[in-house]
């Protein structure tokens, strides 16, 4: 890539990298509402940070590198067996160890024309090759995605529901798209947003998972459990894989901090259940008040909505944006994505919810 090699070199796909871009809340006086990353709008279970804090006591001993207890209580929490869990530091650690243990230089990986920006990134990081099957209407495309298999393809991504779309594929259609690939080829469903999702049709993929040889579904705690900070993940795997990601994983990528809050989230029931009805009450009025100020919004089922503004240059998008921080809320661009006429919007509190709507329709001459 660059034309003298003589100082340390990469190898050349992670020079196509762009980093990846957090979302953002600037520091300043007002009262400031993030809305750019998806985080859970009511904080965290009390009893996972009091579990933080008490871990905090022993800060000196090494956590338990097989997060044994936490592992124990998502098992339990499923129905699941513990032995094929693998725990990480977020969800992105998990999606980076398929990459870098299934990829040879070449490989390819496949996920869908908005897919999560970290399959790529991973990727690249890998050596691997993304390769990228078109959406039709902002959602995956199962015959799109089976056109695009090659002999290279190594790991097919699919984040369901999706970011930062919102959409979903029906069960039947994830199981569709198992059915079509290659034995050899790992599908990983990235179900981030699951326990949002409120609908029969859909599922996060754990039986599938059971029944098969080649797929690995992955969860988070930084969304519904709104444990984001702490950094954790766990991803449900046949033996074989689980066995593999525990060779190449750090012994202790797991913190005990967080090891100790995962477990009492996963065990607090009423949390979950008031982020759920919370998230079942504001993103339908959300999307209601938007679509009613002409915006183009994309159906969500998950704690977020990606709207659309008008205007074809993508301009009032970045308007939007500027005017609502100068009113202290903060969302996300969507450029990375190739969406610049699109800001990608998390469920907030109710007071962040009807701020967005009051600041949109003033833009929009509806205010
Ligand atoms: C937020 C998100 C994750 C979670 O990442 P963590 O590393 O666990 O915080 C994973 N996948 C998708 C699609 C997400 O939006």
């Amino acid at each position: 890539m660059s034309e003298t090699k003589s100082g340390p070199q990469p190898r050349d796909s992670v020079l196509e990298i762009k980093a990846y871009v957090p979302g953002t809340a600037r520091e300043g006086g007002g009262k400031v509402f993030k809305l750019s990353s998806n985080e859970s709008p009511l904080g965290s279970s009390a009893r996972a940070r009091q579990a933080y804090v008490a871990a905090a006591e022993h800060l000196e001993a090494y956590p338990d590198g097989g997060a044994t207890v936490l592992r124990k209580a998502i098992g339990a929490k499923y129905g699941i067996d513990p032995a094929r869990i693998v725990c990480g530091a977020g969800s992105d650690e998990l999606i980076g160890l398929l990459c870098h243990t299934y990829l040879e230089p070449g490989d390819e990986t496949l996920y869908s024309q908005y897919g999560f920006l970290m399959y790529k990134i991973s990727t690249l990081a890998s050596g691997g090759v993304p390769v990228v099957a078109p959406e039709t209407d902002r959602v995956a495309d199962v015959d799109a995605l089976l056109a695009c298999v090659t002999d290279r393809t190594r790991l097919v991504f699919l984040a369901n529901p999706n970011n930062p779309t919102g959409t979903y594929l029906p069960f039947e259609e994830v199981q569709r798209l198992h059915a079509g690939l290659p034995k050899n080829v790992i599908l990983v469903i990235d179900a981030a947003y699951a326990e949002y999702v409120r609908r029969n049709d859909y599922s996060a993929g754990i039986d599938l998972v059971a029944n098969s040889s080649n797929v690995v579904m992955m969860r988070t705690f930084s969304k519904i459990h709104g444990l984001a900070a702490v950094r954790l993940g766990w991803a449900f795997c046949p033996e074989a894989i689980a066995d593999i990601l525990n060779r190449v994983r750090g012994p202790f990528n797991v913190n005990a901090p967080a090891i100790a809050a995962g477990v009492a989230a996963i065990n607090d029931t009423a949390f979950m259940d008031t982020a759920i009805a919370h998230n079942e009450q504001w993103l339908p009025w959300l999307t209601e008040k938007l679509e009613g100020l002409g915006l183009g919004v994309t159906p969500s089922v998950g704690n977020f909505l990606l709207i659309e503004f008008p205007d074809v240059d993508g301009r009032r998008a970045a308007d939007a944006d500027t005017t609502l921080q100068d009113n202290g809320v903060y969302v996300r661009r969507m450029e990375a994505y190739g969406l610049p006429a699109c800001l990608r919007i998390t469920v907030g509190t109710e007071e962040a919810n009807r701020l967005v709507v009051d600041v949109l329709g003033k833009l929009m001459g509806k205010g």
